[in-house]
Order: structure tokens, then sequence, then C-alpha cells
């Protein structure tokens, strides 16, 4: 098909290009980002979009409270101009340490590119036993998972975008476009989540760590037993027999863990109760094809269903 141009739209045509040219030679900030874990660094991404270069601390099938930091990543920090961390001690054995080795005061704690999630969420189990924060307990100030709660999305991404305003205040209107795009694909995901727990609400498993506590509040989901007697504490001998015994009367319930903690306890308890295990996405990147953090609560919530259903 041959299209007739007049001479009015040919002009159009060429002030389109040399606008999308004109705005192609502007350079956009690139505003260093480092993130403790890939679900922030996919949060920061969407916010961010091509202002940002964003790299993540720990991979996504690690155990996020033990994290070996590589070299290359405290020059990271170094360089960084926004430093984003989940907080609530989550990150407690490696941050600290990271942050005085990168010795850049601009992302340190209490620089204006420092951004903790933590800040203003309300946790689920914060002890009221002061003794436990002194114990050798990884949750001392109630659990720090909450990047695992379908509710937490608009939370990190609006810390998120507070930090990029602080740091590159030029960037407003760029950020907050696509943060109000993030936050529409939020409350779509939220809505379908919403929907797919009236699938799962009941149903009962059996965790690991407690990292999933907001996940399994959220899908009304009965846990029955933790095999870490605390969190980060390896069940012993006993304790795995204990709830065993426990478990005895049980039916239907599924084992729930994350690719760091499938270990053979799990696959212990599994074989004594004849219980299939379930490994959900820890985090962004614990798998091939989980990419994002919406994308990562879908595949959690659709292997829970696949499971649960079939119990
Ligand atoms: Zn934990």
């Amino acid at each position: 098909m041959v299209v007739k141009t007049t001479r009015g739209s040919a002009k159009g045509i060429l002030y389109a290009l040399l606008t999308s040219l004109l705005l192609a030679s502007i350079p956009l900030a690139e505003v260093r980002v480092v993130a403790t874990i890939p679900d922030l660094a996919d949060i920061v991404r969407e916010v961010g979009g091509d202002r940002v270069k964003v790299t993540a601390i720990a991979k996504g099938t690690e155990n996020v409270h033990e994290v070996r930091i590589r070299p290359s990543q405290i020059i990271a920090t170094d360089r960084a101009d926004l430093f984003v961390q989940m907080g609530l001690s989550l990150e407690h054995a490696w941050v600290p340490g990271l942050l005085t080795a990168a010795r850049n005061q601009d992302v340190s704690v209490g620089g204006k590119g420092f951004v903790n999630c933590g800040e203003g969420w309300e946790a689920l189990d914060v002890p009221a036993d002061a003794s436990r924060k002194r114990g050798a307990d990884l949750h001392p100030n109630g659990n720090p998972h909450f990047n695992l709660d379908p509710h937490s999305g608009p939370h990190m991404a609006r810390k998120i975008l507070e930090g990029l305003l602080r740091v590159d205040p030029d960037g407003r209107e760029y950020y907050e476009a696509n943060f109000a795009t993030y936050s529409k694909a939020l409350d779509v995901a939220l809505k379908r989540w919403e929907k797919q727990r009236e699938r799962l609400k009941g149903h009962k498993i059996v965790v690991y760590h407690t990292e999933f506590r907001y996940l399994t509040k959220f899908l009304g989901l009965e846990v029955l037993g933790t095999i870490e007697p605390k969190p980060g504490v390896p069940p012993t001998p006993s304790h795995l027999i204990k709830l065993i015994e426990s478990l005895k009367d049980q039916r239907g319930f599924v084992i729930v863990t994350a690719a760091w903690s499938n270990n053979r306890q799990v696959a212990e308890l599994s074989r004594r109760t004849s219980a299939p295990v379930v490994e959900l996405p820890g985090m962004v990147g614990s798998a091939a094809g989980v990419d994002t953090w919406i994308g990562s609560m879908d595949v959690r919530i659709n292997k829970l269903i696949a499971a649960l259903e079939k119990e």
C-alpha cells in the first residue's frame, strides 16, 4: 500500500523526528544505586527507569541473613549515589561492614543517599521480651522479611522514590510518572492476589524459616510448625522429632522452603510425614523466570495453589 504524504504531514513527521533527536541528546542523569536485595533493585528500576543504574548485593537464591560481600560490591557502594536496604536487622550481618568498608558518607546511615525501607513499616512478631534482642535471634526487631508481603510493594516503592528525589531532584517529574505507573501495576497485582487467596484460605503448611510469615498471613494459611526452633537456629534432632510427633494426626499439608533452606532436615521431615516439599522463590532471581517483584509473588502464589489444591 502506498501512502500519499501531504506536505503538512511530512512537516509533522520531520518535526517529530527532530524533537525525538533533541530529546535523545539530552543526557539523562545516571544515578548509581546499590540495593541490598534483588527485590529492591527491581523496584529501583521501575521507579528510576533510564536515569538509574542499579546493582543488587544478594543473589536471589541466597539466605539474606548471610551474604558474602565481594570486593567489587564494596567499590560499587563506594561510588553509589543511593544505597537501599530493607532494614529491621534483615541485613544486619553484612550491611554495616559493607558501609564501613565503602567509606561513602553520602550513603551511610543518615546520609541523603541512604534509604531504609524498614522505616515506617509495622513489623509482625516484634518481641515483647527485650532479652530476645540479646540472644541468637535473627529477628530481634520483629519479622524483617516484608519484601515477601504482597502489601509491601507501594511502601518499598515510595521509600525508593523519596531517596531518588533527594539525590536527583532534577528527575522529579520522570520519577513521579514512573512511580504512578508502577503503583497502578502494583494495584492490579494486589487485586489478583486477593482473588487467588480465596483458594488457599485455611490450608496448612510447615515452614523452615519464618520468611514467608507476611505471605502466609495474607493468604490465610495455617502454619502448623517451624523447622527452625528460632529464626536462624537450625533444628536439633530432638526438635525435629517433637515436630514430627505434633504433625502425626495432620493430613493435607505441605512443607514450604526457599532455595537456601531446602536442606536435609526438610527432606527428612517430608520422608517421615509424607508431606511434599514446595520450594518458593525467596527473592527475585531465585529461579529462571522470576525476574520481577510482582512476578516473584505470582510464582509463589501459583506454586502454593498448585501444591495445596492437590493435597
Ligand atoms: Zn529471617
